[in-house]
Order: C-alpha cells, then structure tokens, then sequence
C-alpha cells in the first residue's frame, strides 16, 4: 500500500440491491434454471445490472472513486465468499474445476441441490428476512483462493469509468456464520480455520490490489452479535489475528472493516489496535460509542451508517445530522468521517418515486434505496460545509416528519387507550387443565389427532383467478365462487384422507401477511416493493405506518363457509402479531410493544368473531417469532416479554372450550422453548421432520405440558414420506412425550407444493397416526 492513497468518499453506501428495479435478475435466473434461456443471456442479465446499478448510482450523485460497493452476485453473498475460496462440501467435490473453483452451473448446484445432493443449507442472515448458504467446514475442507469473479466485477466497472469498492463477507463472519460439516472431528470449531481462510482472503486482496482496486469492504457483522457457539474472546482473537494478519499484506488495498445489524461493542477498540485503515459503525441499530472507544481512532476513517439499510422511512435529517457531529466531535482530529448507511440496501426496495399507488402524503414519508442514497450525501454536505448548505433539505424533511406526525391515521387515540388498558388479565386465559377438560368435551378427538398447517396447495388455478380478480376481468362474485369451490375441494379432500381437524387452505391468501395487511387499516402495499428474501425469491413487504384498526372481520367468511361443509373441527387461520411486524416494513416513530398490541387486539376482535361464528379451533402463526430475537442475548427478555404478551392478547380472550394452536416455522427450538410455553396455545406445532425430530430431547428435559406437533412430513421438498417414516418419527415423538401429549402433522404449510404428492403424503401420515394409535 502507498503513502498516498486515496481516502474514502465523503459518502457511501454499504451496498445496493442486486436483483434488479424490475427484477431483472430473478427472471433471468428462472428462465435459465428451466432451460428457457441460455447462459450466455443469464450472463448478460448480470452485467445489465451490474450497469445498471453503475448507472443510477452515478447519476444520483455516488461516483467518486470508492464511494459505489461492488457487491453484485447470482444468488447470495456468502456463497460467493465459499466459491471465491473453493471451500466446497465434500458432497459436491465432482463439481471442481481444473483451476479448484466450480463453473457457474456448479455455483448454483451449490445454492440448489441436485439429484440426491442435498443443497447447502440456508438460514436467516443476522435478524433480517434474508437468507444465506450456511458453509460447511471440516479439518479437511480445501480453502484456497481460487475464483476471480470478485475481481473481475471490479475490472468491469473500471472498464466503464468507475472505480468501485469491492464488498466481501469478512474472514471472521464467515467463519461464525459456518458449521461444522458431517465430516468434522466432534471438537471441530470452523474458526479452527481461521489461519487457512486468511491465507485465502490475502490472496484475494493482493489480486485486488493488482488490479489497481484502492479500498474493499469487508463486512463483519456477526461481531455485533453475542449468540454464537464460542467464547466472545475468542471472537475478539479471531478479529485481533485476521486483522492483524490482513493490514500486514503490504500489496493491498485499504481495509474497510464494516460492522452493521448492531452496535460493535467489545470489538471496536479490538479493530482500533489494528492497522485497518477504515471501520464502519451502525448508528441506527446502536448508539454513537463511547469516548474512550473513539478517542483510540486515531488516523482512520469512520463510516459512519446514520441511514437505515433496513427499512423504509424517510431518515430524519436532524437527528442524524446531530449524530454524525456528534462522532466528529468525540473522535480524534486525524480520524476522518464518512457518511454511509447502517447496513447494505440490500433489504429495501429501488425506488419509491414509482409507488403511484399509495397516497403522495404517505409516500412522502417514505425512502427506498435511491432516496437514502441522496439522504447519504445531503448528510455528508452538512456535515463537511456546514448545516447552512443543507438547510433547504433540512427543512423539507422537517416539514414532511412534522406533517407525518400530525397525520390523523399515526395516532388515533381510541387505539392508544386500548392498548393503555390492556392489564395482564387480557393475557391470561383460564388455566390449562380446565381448558383442556372443556376442549376434549367439546372436539371429542382420538388420540394422536392429526391436522395440517393450514394452506392447501396455491394452484396455477387460484392465482389465475385471483389475477383476474385484481384485473377486474372477474367480479368479487365470481371470484368468491371461485374460492369456495376451492374450499369446498379441499375440505372433501381431508375428510376422504381421514384427516381429524380439517383447515380451509388458505387458497383466498396471497401471502399470510399481506393478505392481513390489505385488510387492516393503519397499512399500504406497494406495487414495486421486491426485497431479495434467497436467490431468486423476493417478498414485497407491507408498509405499516399508522395505528391499526380492524374495521370487519377478516377470515370469518371463508372459515364459517368451510365449517359449514362438515362435522368435523374447522381450524380457523390468522398469523400473530410477532409475524405481521417481522415480514412488514414495521413504523418506526412508535416502539415495538405498542405495535404488536395494536395488532393483538384486532386479531384478538377476529378470534371472537370467529368463535361467535361457531368455530371451535384457532390457530394463529407465529413462524417468525424465533428470527427477530435479538442478537445481543441481553436484549432477549425484553423481546421476548413484549412479542409473547403480544400473542396472549390477541388469543387471551378466547374461551376454555376454544382450542388455540400456534404454529412455529424451525426446529431450533431450544433457545425459546421457554417462550414457547409463555404462548400458552393449547397445540403447538413445529417443523421437526427435516431433523429427524431433533428437538425431543430438548422439550423432554425442559418438560412441556400442553400439546405438540412435531412435523412428521418435510414439506420443503416433493418427496413423499413413506407410512413407516411417518410411523418411526411418530413413535419416537411418542416416547419423549407421551402419547396423550403429541398431534400429527407435517412440517409447515402445503402452499408450495403439488396435490399429487400432498394427497399421497397426508395418506400415508394419517395410516401412521393410526398405527401408533392401536400401539398407544
Ligand atoms: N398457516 C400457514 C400455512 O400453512 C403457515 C405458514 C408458515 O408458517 N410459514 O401456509
Ligand atoms: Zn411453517
């Protein structure tokens, strides 16, 4: 590195979507993987985005040298640190070139499976709807530098006249990130190859170098986090030694050490005693750190993230003004300030200016990646010269968070008082043995009762005429019909299999929480939304802004006509307060308890209306409730205390003879197993098959008294389990709880799947709930 290297850019962003304004890059990937386009078209897909997203970052004012993130890639971020090091699972070893890396093809095999290949596994990414490909490590795994795809996106860009930064999931993160692979010695830590995947990050930094790349990015966010397997000092002798080792590689390019989702705590002055050259903060998720932590600054570069990656609101100019000059205040006078956001953009869609369809006023509130990225740079004016430069900026934003403020829709006191009355009794229904007595009474179910999830598969058919429905091709009348028989399908279909407690598929439902927040007020929708969720899967998540009200019911209509076409138990379906919030983007001018117990008491509304129209089992998901526990264990309780009161309310008020299932979406069921059984449902069900029904020995020593349904059916795949498999689960689940404890279903809902193999599934399910029955 020279003595004369360029500094870092006034402003920056820590990343941008990848998939495209329009989802450009999804349907290139779709077509490819079904054979309807050819590489070569996938390829130039790619690079259109690449330039594309060149294009509007200079033209909104991002193109200085280092300012724009080079951080494009097919799939996901954290694979493409696994194949830029060729750490491949043993499974998919075939897959190596001749240069030790895989082909385009192979990265996706990766990514995707093939055949009885299972592929990598994907989980949340920090406490965000994103999800990454969990790498795999053992004492053998190769770790080399091996793929130049990193490098050649910067050349790319240096080709068109841009000098990009390159973002790269950082050594320690990845490492924490991992698991150990099937392979591993039973002591195996992936860290334990700390000093490998060093090696192999060196060799990628002195390619950029050589390159003529001035700055890279590596991202660090699992520092902020405390919940990993390891020691957090052996965490902060991870960060000391990569550091360390990296800032010593003389032919490199400048280190910006970027730590977001959360506040650095402990790891801060650890980065500050090393010679990195750049150290980026969140500001949003944690507070400005401490004196004493900045004062040991001296000589870098703050990157400061005062603009929200992760959701959609308008950044509130002042404050954040107020905050950045705060830092600048408390740092050393050698240390330098740069403006950026919190996180990547990745989370957020492109561009509000094409909401036509929400109210101007509530757009006004709003900002989506292309606005934050201006809020980044009027930041940085302010900051450099001064607040008078900014003062027009300044004071329209001010006018556009006052007029938010004082909008009826954010503050309707009806609501407030509600939720101000609210008292523990709310969340409290009668105790567990009384209910259960009523409840038996009631359903006269066997034993081992079986049930579904909920959806029933979302055919071609329902979404045509849900399509049409919206197109107004189809009146409400038509398309109503056109559920009904839909229902009126699937409930014949469960009472042919013999299935005990009948659903009525959910085929009316987009999505679990859209649907919810088309019909509640205090939301708006948006037309061009996509965030990236996995691959080539987007979501386009609800706007919660206002204080919510229910203004009819919601789910009675479908629930009651369901009920009508049988005798047995119709389980009504609403998703809780926690899931609502975690796949919305949530307000932020109120906390978070005040949010969920607005919503609480609407679904609370629903679950009488419901039981007034008869129907005797309610289910309210709550999948979510596990990926939005914070990432600092001492930030949990509280979490938890608010997120679970949430859930009582909303089902508090259901009688002893209403039955209340609950329904989680993932087996690693131990760190809320406590908060779990705070819920109170009467049923849970969770997914358990995919595991092997690891979760027993967990429920067993924490001891669980009400019931369970541990998934007996993976649902995330077509294969159909057979009779035995379901009978082997069952049995084993009998055993860790008793039978007169345990509910037989699948993993989660059926809405991805096809009737063909959930028809031959739920068959062989219910022969199995009967062979364990006679055993029983
Ligand atoms: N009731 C929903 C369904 O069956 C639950 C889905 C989920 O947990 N993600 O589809
Ligand atoms: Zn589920």
């Amino acid at each position: 590195m020279t003595q004369q290297s360029a500094a870092l850019p006034t402003a920056t962003i820590a990343g941008y979507p990848r998939i495209g304004r329009d989802r450009e890059l999804k349907k290139a990937l779709e077509a490819y993987w079904k054979g309807a386009s050819s590489q070569e078209d996938l390829i130039q897909a790619g690079a259109d985005v690449r330039r594309a997203t060149r294009e509007r970052l200079s033209e909104l004012g991002l193109s200085e040298a280092n300012a724009q993130p080079s951080d494009f890639t097919y799939y996901d971020q954290v694979l493409a640190v696994t194949t830029t090091i060729g750490a491949l699972p043993e499974r998919f070893e075939s897959l190596r070139t001749s240069t030790g890396g895989v082909n385009l093809d192979g990265y996706f095999t990766l990514a995707r499976g093939e055949g009885d290949r299972a592929a990598m596994e994907m989980t949340k990414w920090m406490d965000s709807n994103y999800h990454y490909l969990v790498p795999e490590l053992d004492e053998n795994t190769t770790i080399d530098y091996v793929d130049s795809a990193i490098v050649d996106q910067v050349r790319e860009a240096q080709e068109a006249g841009i000098a990009q930064r390159p973002v790269v999931v950082g050594p320690v993160t990845y490492l924490l990130l991992a698991k150990p692979s099937d392979h591993a010695g039973e002591n195996f830590h992936p860290l334990d190859r700390l000093q490998d995947t060093l090696h192999a990050y060196g060799h990628l930094l002195m390619a950029l170098h050589e390159a003529g790349v001035e700055w890279v990015q590596l991202d660090e966010p699992a520092l902020v986090s405390d919940a990993w397997d390891v020691e957090r000092q052996q965490v902060l002798k991870a960060v000391r030694d990569a550091y360390t080792w990296l800032s010593a590689i003389i032919e490199r390019p400048q280190l910006f050490v970027n730590g977001s989702y959360g506040s650095l705590g402990d790891a801060l002055p650890v980065l500050a005693a090393t010679d990195v050259e750049a150290i980026g903060l969140d500001l949003v998720a944690g507070p400005v750190p401490a004196n004493a932590d900045l004062s040991l600054l001296e000589g870098k570069t703050v990157v400061a993230g005062v603009v929200s990656g992760r959701n959609i609101w308008r950044t509130n100019l002042e404050a954040a003004l107020t905050t950045l000059e705060q830092l600048r205040d408390a740092l050393p006078a050698s240390a330098r300030v740069t403006v950026s956001t919190s996180t990547s953009l990745q989370h957020v869609p492109h561009d509000v200016e094409r909401e036509t369809g929400i109210a101007p006023e509530i757009r006004s509130w709003l900002a989506f990646a292309d606005q934050k990225v201006g809020e980044v740079l009027t930041l940085a004016r302010g900051l450099h010269e001064g607040r008078a430069a900014i003062k027009a900026e300044l004071d329209a934003d001010a006018a556009a968070h006052q007029a938010r403020a004082a909008h009826p829709g954010v503050n309707i006191s009806a609501v407030r008082e509600a939720v101000a009355a609210v008292t523990q009794d709310d969340r409290t229904r009668a105790p567990y043995a009384e209910r259960l007595a009523a409840q038996n009474e009631r359903l006269g179910l066997p034993v081992l009762p079986t049930t579904t999830i909920g959806s029933f598969p979302q055919t071609r058919e329902i979404r045509a005429a849900r399509a049409s429905w919206r197109k107004g091709d189809i009146d409400d009348t038509a398309y109503t019909q056109a559920m009904k028989d839909e229902i009126a399908h699937v409930v014949s279909l469960q009472e042919n299999i013999g299935l005990d407690v009948l659903v009525h598929g959910e085929a009316e439902r987009n999505d679990m929480v859209q649907y919810f927040a088309e019909l509640l007020n205090g939301f708006v929708t948006t037309q061009h939304g996509w965030v990236q969720s996995y691959g080539s899967r987007c979501t386009r998540p609800s706007i919660l802004w206002g204080d919510v009200t229910r203004t009819a019911p919601m789910t009675v209509e479908w629930s009651s006509y369901a009920q009508s076409l049988t005798e047995k138990p119709m389980k009504g379906m609403l998703t809780g307060p926690v899931t609502i919030m975690a796949w919305s983007f949530v307000r932020d001018d109120v906390d978070k308890a005040q949010v969920a117990d607005q919503l609480a008491l609407a679904l609370r509304d629903e679950v009488s209306d419901l039981e007034a129209a008869g129907i005797g089992v309610i289910q309210v998901d709550e999948p979510a409730i596990r990926e939005t526990l914070p990432l600092r264990v001492a930030d949990r309780e509280a979490y938890l205390e608010w997120s679970v009161g949430s859930f009582r309310l909303a089902t508090g008020s259901a009688a002893p003879q209403t039955q209340i299932h609950t329904h989680l979406c993932y087996s690693e069921f131990d760190v809320v197993i406590d908060a779990v059984d705070h819920l109170d449902a009467d049923v849970t069900s969770i997914e358990a098959s995919r595991s092997r029904m690891d979760i027993l020995p967990a429920v067993a020593e924490h001891g669980f008294e009400r019931q369970l349904g541990p998934g007996v059916w993976d649902i995330h795949s077509p294969r159909v389990p057979s009779e035995e498999e379901c009978t082997t689960l069952l049995r084993a689940a009998v055993d860790a709880l008793g039978a007169e404890k345990v509910w037989v279903n699948p993993d989660c809902g059926l809405k991805t799947r096809a009737y063909e193999e959930t028809e031959a599934s739920l068959r062989n399910l219910v022969a199995a709930a009967r062979t364990v029955r006679a055993e029983a």
